[in-house]
């Protein structure tokens, strides 16, 4: 049994394209929602955080040859509509929420700060941290270990579509074997791009572990919880 009071969930806006090509699945969406629901329901605290790559990548505009930083201004916006998509499900699913955003859009969002998200945490309330970290050239992976951290979360929990850390890319390389456990020196030493090297850094300089797990799978966000041994943990 994990004994989390409260978890940073990194959602991938990839991952919610479902079997579209762009945009929002609505089944995925309620899949979270329901996943989430079911986190809350055992009581433990919940804050998210989105990518928007479903929508709109700073570096794939930059090589489009959109500006760099208003290319990651548009991401930015992507995840505040993928927040406020999941926002919109967890209320429909009666679970109370709120939508932060690192760039001020009232009344889209309410300002973040960290009394803010901790006060709304503690009531009860899923909080969902849109645009990122609120600058260009990071993303929500940055984003996320910086809230993780912000937040004193026990762990950040990264949703993703492949099960765990592999040797290699799984989907590439057919003899890749999965890490159940893995150091975040190690991940450095194999090259391995688990996240980006200011997220992974960040939660090594600040002892933040980290579980990356199948997301698109109902139920494992639970069982992560539970403690059953899915994914892989990182830390030293
Ligand atoms: N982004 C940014 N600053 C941040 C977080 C995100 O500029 O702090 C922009 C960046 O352009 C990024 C996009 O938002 O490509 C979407 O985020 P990300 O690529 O992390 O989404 P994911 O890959 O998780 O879907």
């Amino acid at each position: 049994m994990n004994n989390f009071r409260r978890v940073l969930l990194k959602l991938s806006g990839e991952s919610l394209m479902g079997a579209k090509q762009y945009g929002i699945d609505n089944d995925r969406l309620a899949d979270y929602a329901q996943d989430i629901e079911a986190a809350v329901k055992r009581g433990i605290q919940v804050a998210i955080v989105i990518g928007g790559g479903n929508i709109f990548r700073g570096l794939s505009g930059a090589a489009q040859g959109f500006d760099r930083v208003q290319g990651d201004q548009m991401g930015m916006l992507a995840t505040v509509i993928n927040s406020l998509a999941l926002g919109s499900a967890l209320t429909s699913r009666g679970v109370k929420n709120r939508v932060l955003t690192a760039i001020r859009m009232e009344p889209i969002g309410e300002f973040y700060s960290k009394r803010r998200a901790i006060d709304a945490l503690e009531a009860g309330e899923v909080v969902i941290l849109s645009g990122g970290t609120g600058n260009p050239f990071f993303t929500t992976d940055t984003g996320s270990s910086l809230r993780g951290i912000e937040l004193e979360a026990d762990v950040m929990l990264k949703g993703t579509r492949v099960d765990g850390i592999y040797t290699a890319d799984p989907e590439k390389d057919p003899t890749a074997t999965k890490f159940d456990r893995i150091t975040y020196d190690e991940i450095y030493q194999r090259g391995l791009k688990v996240m980006d090297l200011t997220a992974t850094t960040m939660c090594m300089e600040n002892n933040l572990p980290i579980i990356v797990f199948d997301m698109d799978t109902p139920g494992n966000l639970l069982k992560v919880l539970s403690g059953e041994p899915i994914g892989t943990y990182v830390g030293f």
